[in-house]
């Protein structure tokens, strides 16, 4: 299969790897310069359990030489999913499947807006990775893949049950689901209870669990979302609380991804995560005033990075 990865780092590289050493041809696209220069020139490294492996791949800041691809996988931030909406439209060329795995809500709306929403495929996934360097890549984690059709409709279900046994087959382990958007939001209640606290407050995930006063405050906010859940008729677990806390004490010894951005003067997924709980209850006339405290807090301290 021709596949176009945009956004080639952390979890771009490593879904592209992994396309790659299956045979596929794969395409990395990254705006990133020196990183692309550098896997060109060197090849990419993956780290896996201290052993280090150097893959030969094809990376690029230009688009127009990839041409058409049948799969485009979207690992942007979710800050900059409309821009790589507009590149994804051009690589899918007229029957390309697009697909996110990004964290945050909002992405494949956002995709849908430039793509024929059929073939729109959402999703998440368990599998972690972090940057080195330029061309360089840890894969942290392996975890299961969940993917959906974000039309809900027929056609776009049979895509994503393909690329589901198509990801199984080459060993990502890939479910797909009737239902993603339950998926996307019982992922992003775990984002929504853990992320913005660890990242104001400079805890790593499991301290969430140490005073009584910081579980409320994540629960206060976890509640406010299923609260929204339940307005938009999205079915979300309702042990999510607790499932916050499961969470936060199996990665207690984790920064999360929202810390590890704060610690790096980098811009956050805050927009796509307590912001996103924000703009809709004001879109349903209702208040989330935990979570727009949350936000308006990470948001002042990311517009004050030095
Ligand atoms: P990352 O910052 O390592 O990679 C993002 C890449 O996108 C960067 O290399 C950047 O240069 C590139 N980019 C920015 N704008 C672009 C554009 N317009 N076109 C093309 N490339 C562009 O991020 P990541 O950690 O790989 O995370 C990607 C997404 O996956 C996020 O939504 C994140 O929350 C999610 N996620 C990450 C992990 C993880 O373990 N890292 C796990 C699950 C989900």
């Amino acid at each position: 299969m021709k596949i176009a990865v945009v956004g080639a780092g952390a979890m771009g590289s490593l879904f592209g790897a992994l396309l790659a050493e299956a045979g596929n041809e794969v395409w990395l696209y990254d705006v990133w310069v020196e990183h692309v220069k550098t896997i060109n020139q060197d090849g990419l490294t993956i780290e896996r359990e201290g052993k280090t492996r150097t893959l030969r791949i094809k990376a690029t800041s230009a688009p127009e030489q990839i041409g058409p691809a049948e799969l485009v996988i979207i690992f942007v931030k979710s800050t900059h999913t409309a821009s790589a909406a507009e590149t994804a439209r051009q690589l899918a060329g007229s029957d390309g499947a697009v697909v996110t795995l990004q964290n945050g809500m909002g992405n494949a709306d956002t995709l849908s807006e430039s793509i024929d929403s059929e073939r729109v495929l959402a999703g998440t996934t368990s599998h972690g990775a972090t940057l080195l360097g330029p061309g360089s890549i840890r894969h942290a984690g392996i975890g299961a893949t969940t993917i959906g059709a974000w039309s809900e409709t027929e056609p776009g279900r049979a895509r994503a049950r393909q690329l589901s046994d198509f990801f199984t087959k080459i060993g990502i382990e890939t479910k797909a689901v009737d239902d993603v958007r339950s998926v996307l939001w019982n992922k992003l209640l775990i984002n929504i209870g853990i992320n913005a606290i660890t990242a104001l407050t400079a805890i790593k995930n499991g301290q969430i669990l140490d005073l009584e006063i910081t579980r409320e405050l994540s629960r206060h906010a976890v509640e406010e979302a299923m609260k929204i859940a339940g307005e938009m008729n999205i079915n979300v677990r309702e042990d999510a609380v607790d499932h916050v806390y499961a969470v936060a004490e199996a990665t207690a010894a984790n920064r999360s991804s929202m810390g590890q951005d704060v610690d790096n003067n980098r811009q956050t997924e805050i927009g796509t995560i307590n912001g996103f709980i924000v703009r809709e209850a004001k879109r349903l006339g209702l208040k989330a005033p935990v979570n727009e405290t949350l936000t308006a807090l990470v948001e002042t301290l990311q517009y004050h990075y030095k």
